[in-house]
């Protein structure tokens, strides 16, 4: 079967040798585990411009998120493997990050169409220190229902560790393009419940892997819905106004989701389950909510969540300190814990 390259058997003892040989290299820093987000999008340009604009829009967002919170981004655009081409290209990219990064603790995968909207929250990595990887989903669904949405691999966090290198040795292989991921696709969807015929896809294929080894798997892995490390967009877009009304960034939860994903749009592709219009406004939508929570800080903000124009929300001051005080979310992130 097809592998993603040699088998690795030690790495945790040869992460850790490595780790204490390089101090300057150290797997936490300030107390928190080093954290490296990886996203990416296809090698060639979108279909449309449009759908270009939008995933720079999608990784200013990123990059935003990662400043203040201090986390290291990866963008990449190639295929690792000629054989896992598109949704499938992240497996041998995390590989890859994870060994040639081993002061990473957690690689942390981000869609390209998933955007931060709760630039305050920050993971509660303590709570998965006995976890390898961190997913959102739901148990029921999963294994009692054995639903093809159970998990949403659009946002998760993957430790640096052997357990993850072997799970993505028995995940990668429905993956290669052709008859094999032909195959596999009609397997998934006679095994999982709502699952329409298509080739096989990472999702699909990490929820039949946990389900039929449950055992093997199942302890390390975290299935979250405390708050959205991943939130389906639809549902929450159309919220925004009402939350800033009433609640405040931080939550992450549906008062104010960490992050909105917009699963079955494609604005890069050609054809999308929704209707493109809706989706690139709700994009952009999703886009100002965010970015009103960062230019705050400058003493500005949108005009409108559909407006890319921004007006000042207060006057200059002599005094610009306390407003870093204020409004720097760096400094709210701390309060709030
Ligand atoms: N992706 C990539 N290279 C590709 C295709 C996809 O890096 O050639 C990434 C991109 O970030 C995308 C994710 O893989 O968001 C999932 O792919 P999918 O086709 O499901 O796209 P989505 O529906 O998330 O836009
Ligand atoms: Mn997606």
């Amino acid at each position: 079967t097809y592998s993603l390259g040699p088998k690795i058997r030690s790495w945790d003892a040869s992460r850790r040798m490595w780790l204490r040989k390089n101090p300057g290299f150290s797997a936490s820093i300030n107390g928190k585990p080093r954290v490296m987000l990886v996203t990416g999008s296809p090698p060639g340009p979108c279909d449309n411009p449009i759908g270009d604009h939008y995933l720079l829009k999608a990784v200013k967002n990123k990059i935003d998120y990662c400043r203040i919170h201090g986390i290291e981004i990866v963008y990449n655009m190639a295929h690792l493997d000629r054989e896992l081409s598109g949704y499938w290209a992240k497996l041998p990219l995390i590989r890859k990050l994870m060994l040639s990064h081993p002061e990473v603790e957690w690689i942390w995968w981000m869609d390209s169409d998933a955007w931060f909207t709760d630039m305050v929250f920050e993971i509660p990595y303590g709570k998965y220190d006995r976890y390898n990887m961190v997913i959102h989903g739901y148990p029921d669904l999963l294994f009692n229902q054995k639903s093809w949405i159970a998990l949403n691999t659009g946002s998760f966090l993957f430790r640096n560790c052997q357990w993850s290198l072997d799970l993505l040795d028995v995940w990668a292989p429905m993956g290669p393009k052709g008859p094999i991921r032909d195959e596999a696709g009609r397997v998934l969807t006679a095994n999982l419940k709502g699952r329409p015929a298509f080739e096989a896809d990472d999702q699909s294929a990490l929820i039949y892997l946990l389900i039929s080894q449950k055992d093997k798997w199942m302890k390390k892995v975290f299935v979250e819905n405390t708050y959205y490390l991943h939130g389906f967009w639809q549902g929450l877009v159309d919220r925004y106004e009402e939350m800033m009304e009433k609640y405040h960034p931080g939550l992450g939860d549906e008062r104010w989701p960490f992050v909105t994903h917009f699963v079955g749009c494609k604005p890069c592709g050609s054809y999308g389950d929704y209707a493109a219009e809706k989706c690139l406004k709700s994009m952009e939508r999703a886009f100002n909510f965010a970015d009103n929570q960062v230019i705050k800080l400058y003493g500005f903000r949108h005009r409108g969540l559909l407006s890319p124009k921004i007006k000042r929300s207060r006057n200059e001051s002599v005094t610009p300190l306390k407003y870093v005080d204020e409004f720097d979310i760096r400094h709210s992130a701390h309060k709030i814990k």
